[in-house]
């Protein structure tokens, strides 16, 4: 079916998940003036769930050119630099200014709460009026051939006089040209997307789990050891063997942002982002960590700790199928060592809109998805390799491989360069913050399409 090019813009784009990844789509294609625009969340409410979360120059550059940067940094802090310190000694392993990332790269390096992030998302997908969002649908059941999914309402009481099972009742199958999957790092999308090809959807469990804390300026009655984590706006980095704490002030720096990777020893039921976790368990495991971390750890109160899995998975085979595409943690989960989640998974909708907004007639729409998985894959994968590589060299355990990073940590350069911690290691800055997808989209659309026609004559 070919479509004239104003028809184009009204076909039935729907995204699954309301993340960063499925807003971003949803906004992206928005401004592509694409109308007819449908995100489906399983959560009942966009609430301010999560903590804080970083916002790379790659990032808002894409914010940038949608016009939400604004919102997305209305609370941030824009770091001025970070430090790497021995988790015992409290001793700086190595500082590294920020100054260059501005001037280099365009943008600070900012840290937000992630719902700033989302809220300028969200304000600027819905403000476009191309978007209708439908919360409390789980989305249950894919039928990539028919371009179809299955959504259930959750909590919708079934009616007493119906003979169908409240599951069929409360279900039904959306139609659709477009789907973009961004249900997150469990995605069902993903599984139902490999098990067509005959693979096993197998996510990795690193063994290791994260606690998130956030501290209040208001708890710390005004400690002068723990005031300078709120009035600064640095990022630290406390390593020990197989351990170690990441924190930074954000929203306007009245929160102390802390989140942490350790062994799972209980096995951490949970991978919800709003799991509790045992504020005793977590003192312990840290009870070797220096007294200022100590501070700051005790002052969580009890039910505020929460602890999660922290999984990866290995790279995926394809990221399309028919009209359907994968976007963010569904197919490149990731470790937080390189601050990228939220970024890749907004460059994939950026990427998405810009290949998107070029389709003449539905039947691109396939061919466009693959030029988006061409442009995005190595690069998404390749981020998510050197964050994992980053814990492995961030936790090592005492020995010669440790005293060679520590040396290294202490020779790098202060105004940035290489650096053992790849977060801060100007060279793979350079590979992430230079990058502009949407330019790069724009430069090789034409190309990559032409070489999908001409692989599909062959
Ligand atoms: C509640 C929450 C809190 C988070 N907090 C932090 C944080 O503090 N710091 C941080 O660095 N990262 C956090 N993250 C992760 C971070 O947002 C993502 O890693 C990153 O932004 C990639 O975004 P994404 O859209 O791919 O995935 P996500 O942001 O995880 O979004 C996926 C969305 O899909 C929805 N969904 C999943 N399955 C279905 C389904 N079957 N039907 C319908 N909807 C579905 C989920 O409810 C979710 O809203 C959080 C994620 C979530 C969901």
């Amino acid at each position: 079916m070919t479509l004239t090019n104003t028809s184009v813009k009204e076909l039935r784009v729907h995204i699954v998940g309301a993340g960063m990844g499925g807003m971003g789509c949803a906004l992206a294609l928005a401004r592509q003036g694409f109308t007819n625009i449908h995100v489906w969340e399983s959560a009942r409410e966009i609430g301010e769930v999560g903590a804080g979360i970083n916002i790379t120059p790659n990032l808002s550059r894409i914010l940038d050119s949608w016009g939400v940067l604004d919102i997305a940094r209305s609370e941030a802090v824009a770091l001025d630099g970070a430090s790497v310190l021995n988790s015992v000694k409290d001793e700086v392993l190595t500082a590294v200014d920020f100054q260059y990332i501005q001037k280099e790269f365009g943008y600070p390096f900012y840290v937000v709460h992630r719902s700033a992030l989302q809220k300028s998302l969200l304000e600027g997908a819905m403000s476009s009026g191309a978007v209708s969002l439908h919360l409390g649908k789980l989305v249950t059941g894919w039928d990539f051939d028919a371009n179809r999914f299955q959504v259930k309402s959750r909590g919708t009481a079934k009616a007493a006089t119906s003979s169908a099972s409240p599951d069929e009742e409360n279900s039904q199958w959306i139609e659709a040209d477009l789907i973009l999957a961004a249900d997150g790092v469990k995605s069902k999308a993903r599984t139902a997307m490999l098990e067509r090809q005959g693979e096993v959807d197998e996510v990795e469990d690193t063994g290791q789990a994260a606690y998130r804390i956030i501290v209040k300026r208001s708890m710390i009655n005004e400690d002068p050891d723990l005031v300078p984590f709120f009035t600064g706006s640095h990022s630290y980095r406390w390593i020990g063997e197989r351990r170690h704490i990441i924190a930074y002030p954000i929203a306007s720096h009245d929160l102390f942002n802390m989140s942490t990777a350790h062994p799972d020893r209980r096995f951490v039921e949970a991978d919800s982002w709003t799991a509790s976790g045992s504020k005793e368990e977590m003192l312990e495991m840290f009870s070797d960590f220096c007294p200022r971390v100590q501070k700051l750890l005790q002052l969580v109160p009890e039910g505020d700790v929460l602890e999660w899995k922290l999984r990866v998975h290995a790279p995926l085979s394809h990221w399309v199928d028919g009209n359907t595409a994968l976007v963010g943690d569904a197919c490149h989960p990731t470790l937080p060592h390189l601050a990228q989640g939220a970024a890749q998974a907004v460059e994939d909708a950026a990427v998405l809109g810009a290949v998107l907004g070029r389709i003449q007639s539905k039947d691109e729409i396939h061919r466009a998805l693959l030029v988006y998985q061409n442009l995005r894959k190595s690069r998404a994968d390749w981020a998510v390799l050197t964050a994992a590589a980053n814990g492995k060299g961030l936790h090592l355990a005492k020995g010669s491989a440790q005293e060679a990073r520590d040396l290294a940590f202490r020779t790098a350069k202060k105004e940035g360069g290489e650096n053992p911690d790849k977060a801060i290691d100007q060279v793979t800055q350079r590979i992430l913050y230079a990058h502009d997808c949407i330019k790069e989209a724009g430069e090789k659309y034409e190309e990559l399409y032409r070489q999908i026609v001409e692989t599909e004559q062959q």
